[in-house]
């Protein structure tokens, strides 16, 4: 279902195409800008919609979006305006959730090792935060203020098990992450922390990112809400009064189709969880990757091609800078390629096995192994699809490459096409700017220590 304004509104991939040709057009991609992240402003709002759409009619839910995914203030204040809140889990990302506007009622924070300072920031504010564990709990509880206004929650894992990438599945027996439920005598820790800290009043679980079936993240949010049901019974008091969810909905790589839907796990939620959206517990969502991945894409140029051993590289600038998972774990994070023409348009033409590979001084820096598109020559542009969360947006500093510039783009139906229109999110690094966060202002220290 299209939730667009526009009854003819051009879809997602025609979209991409359109800002492709346009950015090449117009420079934003090119010699002066090789490789730059680019934001769908219409998609992240169709994707906010589908997301309140598959909830709508449930009392007394909080959206959140997990900061970590587009950590963008201009990003981040579209959310706002969308209706969501933020989950952050840094000091840096609750700054930033701060600056792009979030009330502090509507922010979540999960950071997963909370400094004393970091707390009482939190508290100060009012903003709520999740506990990792009953240690932070006691911290928590010594720095409370009896009026805070902030709702403090604890995060269990569930421990029902992983998904299919062992480092993104954080409801394993050995998680880092929460307090593991089925350890020995850790539930009846934890019943005796909700009793002794009546502030106490919700539970966090987020099983994993990306790989875990809607079935496995329903399991442990169906743990999640017994647990709450047993600690209000045996505190005879509705103390909890709400339920965290987490995020972690899947995205699909494999093509344009949005799979699974934010209502196919609202109904997963309801199958396996009935007494979840009765509007006894307020509840919080946590998503991230399943609201931006298919509303951003990388654009490089190909600045060299050459053959080796027998197979074409394509020298471009997307590399590990900017797609780091899918450099260093391949298998686990592919990505679709798409070539494109010195014109913008997509290039036609017999395919040919490829490597595409970026521009860190390393010889694994390929976003893509013997992939089969037309061939691709000097001056050509490669796009990274479904890379709207975790990849432009938070850029490695291997190499001393700048963080790329980031362009939101907006497109609407016109008699010749799709029209584009861009704005600036984030400038592309500067040389002077590399230099200062590489110690410039201490250019001196290792000559002369101080006596
Ligand atoms: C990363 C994270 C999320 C978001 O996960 P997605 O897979 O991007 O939806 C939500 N909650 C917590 C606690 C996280 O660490």
């Amino acid at each position: 279902m299209s939730l667009s304004p526009f009854p003819c509104a051009p879809s997602s991939s025609v979209r991409v195409a359109a800002a492709v040709r346009h950015a090449v057009a117009t420079g934003l991609l090119g010699e002066s800008g090789p490789v730059a992240g680019f934001v769908d402003t219409d998609g992240v709002r169709d994707s906010v919609a589908a997301l309140h759409e598959a909830f709508a009619g449930v009392p007394g839910v909080l959206h959140t979006f997990a900061a970590k995914a587009a950590s963008l203030v201009p990003v981040l204040r579209l959310l706002a305006e969308c209706g969501m809140g933020c989950e952050v889990a840094s000091p840096g990302e609750l700054r930033i959730a701060l600056d792009a506007g979030f009330a502090p009622s509507r922010i979540v924070l999960d950071s997963p090792a909370k400094t004393r300072e970091e707390i009482r920031r939190a508290l100060a504010l009012g903003v709520a935060l999740n506990a990792d564990n009953l240690d932070e709990v006691d911290r928590i509880a010594s720095l409370r203020p009896s009026n805070a206004a902030s709702v403090v929650g604890l995060r269990v894992n569930p421990q029902v098990g992983g998904g299919s990438i062992g480092a993104m599945s954080t409801a394993t027996a050995t998680s880092k992450f929460g307090v593991a439920l089925r350890d020995p005598g850790a539930r009846e820790l934890v019943v005796e922390a909700f009793a002794a800290h009546p502030w106490l009043t919700r539970l966090h679980a987020h099983v994993g990112s990306q790989g875990c079936s809607l079935e496995l993240i329903a399991a442990g949010i169906g743990e999640t809400y017994r647990l709450a049901e047993e600690i209000n019974t045996v505190l005879g008091r509705r103390q909890i009064t709400g339920l965290d969810i987490g995020g972690g909905l899947p995205v699909n790589f494999a093509d344009d189709e949005v799979r699974p839907t934010f209502a196919a796990y609202a109904a997963a939620l309801r199958a396996a969880v009935p007494g979840l959206f009765d509007g006894r517990y307020e509840l919080v969502t946590e998503f991230g990757r399943s609201l931006l991945a298919k509303n951003g894409f990388i654009g490089a140029l190909v600045e060299y091609t050459k053959d080796a051993g027998g197979r074409r590289i394509a020298l471009t600038h997307a590399g590990a800078q900017t797609a780091t998972r899918t450099v260093f774990m391949p298998d686990a994070w592919p990505l679709r390629v798409g070539a494109f023409g010195s014109d913008g348009r997509p290039k036609a033409g017999p395919s040919l096995v490829q490597d595409i590979a970026g521009p860190c001084c390393f010889a694994g820096d390929v976003v893509a192994h013997a992939r089969e598109l037309p061939e691709l020559r000097e001056g050509d542009y490669v796009v990274l699809y479904d890379t709207g969360a975790y990849y432009f947006s938070t850029p490695w500093a291997y190499n001393s490459l700048p963080r790329p510039a980031v362009y939101g783009f907006r497109t609407e139906a016109g008699p010749d096409g799709p029209s584009v229109r861009f704005a600036a999110v984030r400038d592309a690094q500067s040389l002077d700017s590399i230099s200062a966060e590489s110690g410039l202002a201490h250019a001196d220290a290792l000559l002369h220590f101080p006596s």
